[in-house]
């Protein structure tokens, strides 16, 4: 068989082979605390559950508009109006399967030989890997420590060239926790001003998970380029399902269509009964969210307090999302090697900092979507293991 070229360029998510790994050495009897998993360790709230339950035993069986249910839609441009004070219209939402789908149609939309598209580096590795997969150059947006994982505005304006299609943003970040701050938001769009065919990717699945009243600043709040912006959330995080597959894109009024056309190719529409239970979720209460929100924000402190007493390592405190990278130079080994050890030898699941892309060589990613009890334990390891 001959697979077409663009295959050998398609890259993955690391966290999913991880998790085999500890999967299989479970079968084997060994006990794996679990630290890699960009999962909240949450169960969906009942009301959810419930309207999800419900909505089966409706009818709700068959296909949907491929855009979504327009009641879905409406329920996201309230809730972006309550949390991001953005006016939007249900027009501009594609309903899709996940928070992924939004960033593989815009990778496709945009990306070809010849193209570059600008991304977070470290960053979820998608993005690289479907950039690469389109053939289009991958021009990496370094995210530094000494930057609070932020971007620097001035920087990403320098790299844009003639053949800049697309600039993706992701706040709050995977895998860094970093929040992109207003003022550095407001830097970047006010030099997009100069480069009008430039579109922005923001990813904003983690929008719900912030702490110390750190605020979300989204792309949807800056109306200059609102006729270039695409926003991606869902339902995965905030809400704890991300098995349930349901997220939403905002796109502008001339690329909604286009979008729409590329999920009429893939999957159709989202499921049915999920686009019911994600009208709950939005209209609900929204308790279940602060919940977590709020026991995510202990377990931050306790895990970063725990890494920072390991020899060789170094953590700053995440502003967002529920992961914490870990500074681990001072080890001398490598992030891979890390990895591989604490796995194998420590039976605790991480990530090395170099699977999110180059400039996260140097760092290990843990989640602390995971118990205060499992977290010391697996710190705990970690240290018995590099102190052997
Ligand atoms: N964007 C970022 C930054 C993520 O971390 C993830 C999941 O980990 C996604 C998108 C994809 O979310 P979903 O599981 O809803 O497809």
């Amino acid at each position: 068989m001959k697979l077409a070229q663009s295959m050998s360029s398609l890259g993955t998510e690391t966290a999913f082979e991880v998790l085999a790994k500890a999967k299989a050495l479970e079968a084997q009897g060994k006990d794996i605390v679990h630290l890699h998993i960009g999962a909240p360790d949450f169960q969906t709230p009942p009301n959810i559950v419930e309207a999800g339950r419900k909505a089966l035993a409706d009818g709700w069986h068959k296909y949907t508009p491929a855009k979504g249910i327009l009641e879905v839609r409406e329920a996201v441009c309230e809730d972006i109006a309550r949390y991001r004070g953005a006016e939007v219209h249900p027009d501009k939402v594609l309903i899709v399967p996940g928070g992924k789908p939004t960033l593989f149609y815009a990778i496709l939309m945009f990306g070809e030989p010849g193209a570059e598209i600008i991304y977070p580096n470290p960053g979820f590795p998608i993005y690289e890997s479907m950039i690469h997969f389109t053939g289009a150059k991958a021009v990496p947006m370094r995210l530094a420590e000494e930057n609070g994982y932020s971007f620097s505005a001035e920087e990403v304006l320098a790299q844009i060239t003639p053949r800049t299609r697309l600039i993706i943003i992701n706040t709050p970040a995977n895998p860094t926790g970093g929040v992109v701050p207003r003022s550095e938001m407001d830097r970047l769009v006010e030099g997009l001003e100069a480069h009008p065919d430039v579109a922005i990717l923001c990813d904003e699945i983690y929008s719900r998970l912030l702490y110390d009243g750190e605020e979300h600043v989204s792309i949807l709040q800056y109306e200059s380029v609102a006729d270039r912006a695409i926003c991606l959330d869902g339902w995965s995080k905030t809400y704890a399902m991300t098995g349930w597959r349901l997220g939403w894109g905002v796109w502008p009024e001339g690329l909604v269509a286009e979008a729409e056309r590329l999920q009429i190719n893939c999957a159709s529409c989202a499921n049915a009964a999920t686009q019911i239970a994600g009208i709950e979720a939005l209209r609900g209460p929204q308790d279940a969210v602060d919940e977590m929100c709020a026991a995510f924000d202990e377990r931050r402190k306790i895990i970063v307090d725990e890494l920072n007493g390991v020899p060789g390592f170094s953590c700053s405190m995440p502003k967002g999302a529920f992961y914490a990278f870990a500074n681990v130079k001072g080890t001398g080994v490598s992030s891979k090697e890390l990895e591989d050890r604490f796995l194998q030898e420590a039976g605790v699941a991480c990530l090395s900092g170099a699977s999110f892309g180059a400039f996260g060589e140097g760092y290990l990613r843990f989640s602390y979507a995971n118990s205060a009890e499992n977290i010391r334990e697996g710190i705990r390891r970690i240290r018995e293991c590099l102190e052997a």
